[in-house]
């Protein structure tokens, strides 16, 4: 009989890069996956009963701010992704050209989590900024480190780590928006050079989402390429992708998606509205990516971890098989590293995450603290992350309260909303404590 250093048994296997989703068993030996079937005839030297839980491709978190101590956003990776069931995550912009080389020694060398990143276009990145609807003042003041030249170069010498560009498109951040098109046309100039995705935030933009088809303004997703990534994308401010007259989806976000534009989720502080994802489940449209965008505004709610964001699009309806997608394959292809992660692939890495989805009944709040009653939870049970394990912690609660009194004023400034207002509905929720698995 074939040995193996270690078989997770008896799991519901779901990998959407191989087409599988049986019941089953993976099984590990040299720190790769060296058997996944029904009927595996192999000893291990370690055994894990998955009964009743989903075996899935190590998840990828494409969307995190983890510059932790250089950067107000940066939260640690170890612990609120990889305890969670992540074991690769991709810094979105915490770090441009003259900051990446304190991500990657003090970050990503350090860190057990698999830490790649967008590089920021602008040369200080993320060093001083907060999210774009706080204090005014931004990146992108000042168009002089908006730096084409620097960003490709910094690409060119870090592929191993860097997969693409990122940009923040709003008005705050730009000088009253007045910077905003040409960082815009910089970043798609500088990651078509490097030939690399430009992922950009459009929230409270002066770049229109859709275009009226006679001038030549920039547009975004209209001026996006196949591969590009599109993030906080159900958001429901200014710059929602919804016309607010109509409450439908804009020609040109359908076109974009059409085209290849990658819709990643993006979740953050600010951007995910219960109301826009409902309206988007209805017309059938999902996101490609569900990345958290998770940072110190949100770790602690709204957005905990990436399983409770996967929970929920699980309750508006995404199908599973599509959720465990847009958090394994898709983001490792979108990033072009599908060749190494993504999958539970014959002779890769052994990066497997263990998920249970529970029965529940807890309020869980979106952005702007809106709630609604989910019914079913995925929780991580197990992680490898190259064949090792580590320890799964879980959230102290949901919904938290303090977080949703934060998050409530915000309630006003969206424009596709609730009719009632979540203020009137903080008192009456109550905190669930989550058991431990
Ligand atoms: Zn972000």
């Amino acid at each position: 009989m074939a040995q193996a250093d270690l078989i997770i048994n008896n799991g519901r296997i779901i990998d959407p890069a191989n087409n599988i989703d049986f019941t089953g068993s993976v099984a590990v030996s040299n720190g790769t996956i060296q058997a996944v079937g029904t009927d595996l005839n192999i000893q291990a030297a370690r055994v894990f009963d998955a009964t009743g839980c989903l075996i899935t491709p190590g998840l990828i978190d494409c969307h995190v701010h983890c510059y932790e101590h250089a950067t107000p956003l940066g939260i640690n990776p170890d612990e609120s992704c990889l305890s969670r069931g992540v074991t690769t995550v991709v810094d979105a912009g915490s770090s441009g050209e003259s900051t990446f080389p304190g991500l990657k020694k003090f970050i990503a060398e350090k860190s057990h989590t698999r830490v790649l990143c967008f590089l920021h276009i602008v040369q200080h990145g993320l060093a001083s900024s907060g999210c774009s609807s706080g204090a005014p003042g931004g990146e992108i003041d000042s168009l002089n480190q908006v730096n084409v030249e620097a960003c490709v170069k910094c690409i060119e010498a870090n592929r191993d780590m860097i997969v693409g560009v990122k940009v923040r498109l709003s008005e705050t951040i730009a000088n009253d928006g007045k910077n905003e098109e040409e960082a815009y046309r910089r970043s798609l100039e500088a990651s078509k050079r490097a030939g690399v995705p430009l992922m950009v935030h459009h929230t409270l933009s002066t770049v229109p989402t859709q275009s009226d088809g006679k001038s030549s303004t920039l547009c975004c997703p209209k001026d996006m390429r196949t591969g590009d990534i599109y993030t906080h994308t159900f958001h429901a401010y200014k710059s929602t992708i919804l016309d607010e007259k109509t409450n439908t989806i804009f020609p040109d976000v359908l076109d974009a998606s059409k085209r290849g534009v990658l819709f990643d989720v993006g979740h953050g502080q600010g951007s995910f509205s219960w109301k826009v994802v409902e309206i988007c489940a209805k017309a059938n449209f999902w996101p490609d990516i569900i990345g958290t965008d998770m940072h110190t505004g949100n770790n602690d709610g709204p957005v905990y971890d990436l399983p409770l964001v996967m929970s929920k699009f699980l309750h508006t309806g995404m199908p599973l098989v599509d959720i465990i997608k847009a958090t394994t394959y898709t983001p490792a292809r979108a990033i072009k590293w599908s060749n190494s992660i993504g999958s539970l692939t014959v002779g890769k890495t052994a990066d497997i995450t263990v998920l249970k989805i529970d029965e529940v009944d807890i309020d869980l709040e979106d952005s702007q603290s809106q709630l609604r009653k989910i019914s079913k939870l995925i929780k991580p049970v197990a992680v490898w992350k190259a064949a090792r394990r580590f320890e799964i912690t879980n959230p102290k609660h949901f919904p938290n309260l303090y977080a949703r009194a934060n998050n409530a004023p915000e309630w006003h400034k969206i424009v596709i909303r609730d009719e009632i207002s979540p203020n009137e509905l903080i008192p009456s929720c109550d905190l669930v404590e989550i058991p431990p698995v």
